[in-house]
């Protein structure tokens, strides 16, 4: 008995880094959200399996578990970016999203662009797009690199807000929303960077590509991808 799938050669292993709700978040010993349903949908529609996930202790080390072939595919509210795409290949994108500036619900500081974070510390989880966005202002001389903060996660990014350790945290729109449900911090502004998620596969897995493209259509085409959107983010 082999959970998820016979571990024949079109079983592959889906990997993620929890923490990021409603995308992946751990309930119990079992990781679930929005990716872990959406490629379970997907790969459902292929001549692939999906053996158990392997859920990673950094969103870092997602593309070289990838590259090393500890995972097959991955599933992580992944940003396609071109730096990315150098290392591996994405499928067409999945979801679309922007970054937020998340403050204390309770707090004074209540930036409204991102000029307004100058003078003060903010955190990212690194290697994410939302680090991206303040190295940015640090390239262009608008914010002090020695206030950035950077993170393994983002719940200790969230955590560390909410202590008044740090002032801010940038991180993907819906998943601040989703801390701004549950934790005693709140979005003070949207920064628009039109970012699209994708599933992250090898260079030369060109059949796995394709494979999860043609499931992401066809789970578009059924309405499956639809039904999840709603249960996931209510949209
Ligand atoms: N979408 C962001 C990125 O790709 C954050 C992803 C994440 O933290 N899971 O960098």
């Amino acid at each position: 008995f082999t959970a998820g799938g016979g571990g024949g050669e079109n079983t592959i292993v889906p990997g993620t880094a929890s923490g990021f709700p409603p995308f992946e978040m751990k309930e119990g010993d079992e990781v679930v959200g929005f990716d872990i349903d959406l490629l379970e949908a997907v790969v459902a529609e292929t001549d692939y399996e999906l053996a158990d996930w392997e859920d990673l202790n950094s969103f870092d080390s997602l593309i070289p578990s990838l590259r090393n072939g500890n995972i097959d595919a991955i599933a992580a509210a992944m940003t396609i970016t071109d730096q990315r795409d150098e290392n591996i290949d994405f499928s067409d994108p999945y979801y679309s999203a922007n970054q937020s500036i998340l403050v204390r619900e309770d707090g004074d500081f209540q930036p409204s662009e991102l000029s307004d974070l100058q003078g003060h510390q903010v955190g990212s989880q690194s290697g994410t797009t939302g680090e991206s966005v303040i190295q940015g202002m640090v390239d262009e001389g608008n914010f002090q690199e020695s206030n950035y903060n950077a993170y393994d996660t983002y719940v200790l990014a969230v955590t560390d807000l909410e202590n008044g350790n740090i002032d801010a945290v940038v991180l993907d729109e819906p998943v601040a929303a989703s801390f701004a449900s549950e934790r005693s911090v709140s979005v003070s502004f949207v920064y628009e960077t039109g970012e699209q998620y994708g599933f992250g596969v090898r260079t030369d897995d060109d059949e796995l590509q394709t494979a999860l493209n043609d499931g992401l259509a066809a789970v578009r085409e059924s309405g499956t991808y639809q039904d999840l959107t709603s249960e996931w983010f209510g949209e």
